[in-house]
């Protein structure tokens, strides 16, 4: 078993963007941007937007964080973000989920022009992915994709299967696996005889929100096993798969915490850096 590690990858996609937003920055004269809207006090919230923030510093990109109160109302969030889009000096643009329940959410998310919405949670970005056409893709099933490359993983031709169809995570996942030419089969709270189809999967990924969900008679020997979960138990974290008993099946493993989720941020870093260097 080869143990696949997100955290250095990510660390080393991470200092590769210092250089280049240094170059964008001596021929531009201006800092790669990003800005980050939150709206209300979710604690969780201002814990990720804060991590956001000091990665982005890290890498050279100068973060402009938004905090609105609760009582924001449609028409305050609707100018801002116009105002975001507008300017030229903003890369791209996060609004922070989830958002107040009197605000909708999807209308604003709309006001983000296709090509600052470096989360690619919009619908013409998801269309492009589907069509197989330069799009901003979801930052973690991007990661998947980069950690893949790296380990030097092949992917075409391979049974991928995907568990969770979220429109962040599943069905992005499926859609840029099938991009690489996997044979994909997705997977869901509805779907029979799931232990079956997870047994067919070169490559596996756990996508569930469940701890442990996916247990070693799940996985066929030799397996890469991409676990995307990110669950606490009595305050420690652990994915969706079962890590010490799926572990010596798999070729290849994600760990939780140190697996996928240092790439998402990593690949967020990068999609904005992307996204300004297209702008010129
Ligand atoms: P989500 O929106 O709750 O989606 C979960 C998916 O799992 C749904 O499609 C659901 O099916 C499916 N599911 C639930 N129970 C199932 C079962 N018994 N059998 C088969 N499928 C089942 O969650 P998400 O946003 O995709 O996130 C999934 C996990 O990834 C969470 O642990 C989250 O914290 C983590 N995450 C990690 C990162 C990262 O950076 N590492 C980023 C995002 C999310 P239905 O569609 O039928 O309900």
């Amino acid at each position: 078993m080869k143990l696949i590690d997100g955290k250095a990858t990510a660390a080393a996609i991470r200092s590769g963007l210092k250089a280049r937003t240094e170059a964008f920055e001596a021929k531009y004269k201006r800092k790669v941007g990003l800005a980050v809207v939150l709206i209300g006090d979710d604690p969780a919230s201002r814990i990720y937007v804060r991590n956001k923030s000091k990665a982005c510093e890290e890498a050279g990109i100068r973060s402009l964080n938004y905090y609105l109160p609760a009582e924001t109302t449609q028409r305050e969030a609707e100018t801002l973000l116009s105002a975001l889009a507008e300017d030229g000096s903003v890369d791209g643009i996060l609004l922070q989920l989830p958002l107040p329940r009197h605000l909708d959410a999807k209308r604003l998310l709309a006001m983000i022009p296709t090509e600052k919405d470096v989360d690619g949670f919009s619908a013409e970005n998801i269309g492009k992915i589907a069509l197989n056409e330069q799009g901003i893709a979801a930052c973690t099933p991007r990661g998947v994709m980069e950690l893949l490359k790296r380990y030097e993983i092949p992917v075409a031709g391979k049974n991928a299967v995907v568990v969770g169809r979220s429109n962040i995570v599943g069905r992005p996942m499926a859609l840029l696996l099938l991009n690489a030419d996997a044979t994909v089969t997705i997977c869901h709270s509805k779907t029979r005889n799931l232990r079956e189809i997870c047994m067919q999967a070169d490559l596996l990924v756990a996508a569930i929100g469940k701890p442990r969900f996916i247990t070693a008679d799940m996985v066929k020997e030799g397996a890469v096993v991409i676990d995307v979960g990110v669950n606490r138990i009595d305050g420690a974290l652990c994915g969706d798969v079962d890590f010490e008993n799926v572990k010596d099946k798999a070729s290849y493993i994600t760990p939780v915490p140190g697996g996928v989720g240092p790439m998402t941020i990593a690949m967020l870093l990068e999609s904005v850096v992307e996204a300004a260097e297209r702008s010129v």
